[in-house]
Formats: C-alpha cells, sequence, structure tokens
C-alpha cells in the first residue's frame, strides 16, 4: 500500500475505535474510505483484523 502524496509505505494505525493508514515517509493520514478503492490483499488483511472498525 503506497501513500499517493509520496509512495512511501502506508501502515495500518489504530485509534480508539478508528483506523486510519498512515504513510511512514510524510505521516499524513487517510482514511478508510479515501484508500477503499486502492486497498491491496496485504492491508485488506490486516483491517479485516478489526471487528470495530468504523468506516468514517
Ligand atoms: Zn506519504
Amino acid at each position: 500500500m503506497k501513500c499517493r502524496k509520496c509512495n512511501g509505505e502506508l501502515v495500518v494505525k489504530r485509534m480508539c475505535r478508528r483506523v486510519r493508514l498512515q504513510c511512514k515517509s510524510c505521516n499524513h493520514e487517510y482514511q478508510i474510505h479515501e484508500v477503499a478503492a486502492d486497498l491491496d490483499e496485504k492491508t485488506s488483511a490486516i483491517l479485516e483484523q478489526y471487528t470495530t472498525i468504523i468506516y468514517d
């Protein structure tokens, strides 16, 4: 999963009941719905572990 701004790696970050993807390089945070169309298998598998994801 790559950042759209800098092509850095996005990591799943859990904050309370919300989940975000954050870029390791520029620290930009994406909401799940922003990148939903681009989710790769690895990232999807991680997200599936969270049963309380709020897609806000
Ligand atoms: Zn970035």
